[in-house]
Formats: C-alpha cells, sequence, structure tokens
C-alpha cells in the first residue's frame, strides 16, 4: 500500500530524511516522492542523485516557512503523507545562533501545518467534500525530555517535557504545535522524538562523522569535557523503518520513541571508533594509500588523536528512551546492532570521500584546537 502514497518529505536533502527518501524508494520504486529542501549548509542535493532522473521522483528547493509553495505542492501532487524532517538541527550551533533554530524549527513546523490544514482540511470543507485520510509525521528528539541521571529510567512518552538547549526548545514547541493541530482541528498526525542517529550522508559536523573525518585527517577528535555524557545511538536505517511502521499503521495523534537500546559515555564511543578504524586499516593496507594522512590509524593508534575540550553550555549527563510503546504498537525494535550499524557507517564514509570532503570547510565541531 505504501506505493500507492503520495509522500512530501521535507528536509530530503538532510541526513535522516535522504536516508528516509532511498529507503522509501527502493521499496516502492513507482511511488511519487517529493523532497521539499532549503539546501542550507546541511542539506545535500547529491546524496539525492540516484533518484534524480526517476519521473516519479521531484526535488524542490525552497523553504518550509513559504505556506504558499508548500500549499501548491500539497494540491498539484496530491499529496496523502507529509513526512517533516526539514530543521536546524545541530545543537552547537543553536547556543551561539538560536534564532535560525526558532525560525526554521518552529515558524516551519507551524507554517506546514497551516498549510496541511488549509489543503487538507479547509477545502474539501468549503466544497462540501469529506476529508479523505491524509498525515502529518513530525520526526523530533529524544532531547524535548531534557537530561536524565545514571540510575534513572529511560524517558516513555509520559516523561515531562524540560528542553535544555535552543535546539531542543525549538523541537518541544514544534511538537507542541503538531499535536495541537490534531486536537483542535483534527488533522491526523503522528510524532516520533528518536535518540542520536548515526549512518550514511551524516553531514561532518556531527560526532559520529566528525570523528571518522578526523580520523581520516589526523585532526584531533574533540571530546567535550569528561567525556562521560550517555547517549543512545540508533542506526539510521532502524529509524527510518520505524517511521514507515508508524505510517502503516492507522494509530494517529501519538507520540512514539524510537531509540537503538544503546547506550554509550561518549568517551568509551569515541575509543570504539578509534579502535574500530585502526583494525580497518591493519586489516585493508590499501586505505593507507587512499588516506595518506590517516598516520595515527595507520599506526594502529587513532585514540592519540583524542583532545579534551571545555564542556558544551547546558549539556545534558544521559539520555536514553523506552520504547514499550512503539514495540507494541507496530512491533518496533532496532535491527542493527552498534557493531554492524557502526562496521556500515565507517565502510560508508570511506568509500565515499567524495561526499563528504567538500563539506569539511562547514564543519563547526573543533577543526583546530589548541
Ligand atoms: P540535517 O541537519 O542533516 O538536515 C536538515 C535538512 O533540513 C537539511 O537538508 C536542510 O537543508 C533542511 N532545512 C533546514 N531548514 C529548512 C527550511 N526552513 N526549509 C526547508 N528545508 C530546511 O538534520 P537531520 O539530522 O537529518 O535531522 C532531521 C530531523 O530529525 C530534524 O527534525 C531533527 O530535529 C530530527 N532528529 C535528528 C536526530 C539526529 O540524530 N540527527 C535525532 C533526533 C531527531
Amino acid at each position: 500500500p505504501s506505493s500507492r502514497l503520495n509522500v512530501l518529505v521535507t528536509g530530503g536533502a538532510g541526513f535522516i530524511g535522504a536516508n528516509f527518501v532511498h529507503f522509501w524508494l527502493e521499496k516502492n520504486p513507482q511511488a511519487k516522492l517529493i523532497v521539499l529542501d532549503a539546501l542550507t549548509y546541511a542539506g545535500n542535493r547529491s546524496s539525492l542523485a540516484k533518484w534524480e532522473s526517476r519521473s516519479n521522483f521531484q526535488f524542490v528547493q525552497g523553504n518550509i516557512c513559504d505556506q504558499p509553495l508548500v500549499e501548491s505542492l500539497l494540491l498539484k501532487h496530491d499529496i496523502d503523507v507529509l513526512v517533516h524532517f526539514a530543521a536546524e538541527s545541530h545543537v552547537d550551533r543553536s547556543i551561539p545562533s538560536p534564532d535560525a533554530f526558532i525560525e526554521a524549527n518552529i515558524m516551519g513546523t507551524f507554517s506546514l501545518l497551516k498549510a496541511a490544514k488549509a489543503i487538507w482540511l479547509d477545502k474539501p470543507a468549503a466544497a462540501g467534500l469529506s476529508a479523505k485520510a491524509h498525515r502529518f509525521h513530525h520526526v523530533s528528539t529524544d532531547e524535548v525530555y531534557g537530561t536524565l541521571a545514571a540510575g534513572d529510567s529511560a524517558f516513555t512518552e509520559q516523561s515531562t517535557y524540560a528542553p535544555n538547549s535552543p535546539y531542543a526548545a525549538s523541537k518541544a514547541a514544534s511538537d507542541h504545535l503538531v499535536r495541537a493541530y490534531q486536537q483542535t482541528y483534527g488533522l491526523q498526525v503522528s510524532s516520533s522524538n528518536c535518540s542520536n542517529c548515526y549512518g550514511p550522508f551524516q553531514f561532518p559536523e556531527k560526532l559520529i562523522p566528525l570523528i571518522i573525518t578526523n580520523i581520516l585527517h589526523n585532526r584531533p577528535i574533540p571530546l567535550f569535557g569528561d567525556g562521560q555524557q550517555i547517549r543512545d545511538w540508533l542506526y539510521v536505517e532502524d529509524h527510518v523503518r520505524a517511521i514507515e511502521l508508524i505510517l502503516q499503521g492507522d494509530i494517529t495523534g501519538q507520540r512514539h520513541n524510537i531509540g537503538g537500546e544503546n547506550e554509550w559515555k561518549n568517551l568509551d564511543l569515541v575509543k570504539y571508533i578509534c579502535c574500530k578504524m585502526n583494525q580497518l586499516f591493519q586489516a585493508k593496507p590499501e586505505l593507507s594509500q587512499q588516506f595518506p594522512t590517516a598516520l595515527a590509524a595507520r599506526n594502529n593508534e587513532s585514540e592519540k588523536l583524542i583532545t579534551h575540550v571545555s564542556d558544551r553550555a547546558g549539556h545534558d549527563r544521559r539520555y536514553a528512551v523506552n520504547i514499550n510503546r512503539a514495540t507494541e504498537d507496530f512491533g518496533y525494535r532496532p535491527s542493527e546492532t552498534f557493531d554492524t550499524g557502526i562496521q556500515r557507517t565507517l565502510e560508508w564514509y570511506l568509500a565515499n570521500q567524495d561526499w563528504w570532503q567538500p563539506l569539511l570547510p562547514e564543519t563547526a565541531g573543533g577543526r583546530e584546537i589548541s
């Protein structure tokens, strides 16, 4: 049935959005899929190159705050499902420059909701028609719940919202607006709050690709504070598979936590990836030719690149989500282990230098550490 749905994906040139587009079109090669993306620094049209020539795929460069544009896309393409990924997503950037986060994450989501209401609910009502089933799926984060202490139970969907960064606060606000549009107007919405994702096509300012690309350039790997912060890591394909499960079901008006049941202290995670990179370089001598700058990895000592930097302001100590509701409602469980997910990720970055190399000058995350 997914192949019969016309889908509008916002933020499809970003990390998770691009993975969703690949996943969806590979499973439903005939399905109509439209991407709306402003191509900010984090958007990369080349991530979608594989689909550009297909007649059922269309890329539209535009802003989610442009309500008339969104309305025209919903109408023109007879969109059934809107999957909303577009956002300013990097916490570190939200600390010095929160304005862009308020604009994209709050005003952008609000604008999309208004467009969906106008086309899906108001127009049929004005014409005396009953609205057909549409869906607005909102992609959000576990960071809306704030921070946990080491021994606390993981966040459930009933946990209180307590966002600590401007990024998390902007996502929390957007979550509330999405909920309100169902409660007030009857828009059919669903939301997923997921933990830290990793995998192919992730912009190299984020922790895991930052570690990988810094090792490949023999640059310091910045580690905030004592490195004891705990994060749950989710392979991106498990996340997009969960979104597909949500869309296939008829559960609306609910939030689902999507996690990897895979908590790591940042320091352990960095060491783990260093170790994996060392192993790859020892096992595959051709990597040393391909990446001549990766001196530490060649010498089996990538850990030496780890450099402690002062902690992020308002840095949450621990995130973890309870995924029982997703398991009960639609059978979601993460299928990738960290070992297999990291292996796939490392192999992708090693094989796709053309994708990430041009993005490096844009990264904010501690390239030069004195
Ligand atoms: P990303 O930064 O890689 O991509 C965001 C995309 O949105 C980019 O292509 C960008 O060009 C586009 N965009 C930004 N502002 C826009 C606007 N105003 N109009 C149109 N397009 C715009 O982000 P990501 O990591 O893929 O995250 C996707 C979604 O998932 C976000 O909503 C984020 O909050 C959420 N999320 C991400 C993670 C994670 O680990 N990456 C975890 C939990 C939730």
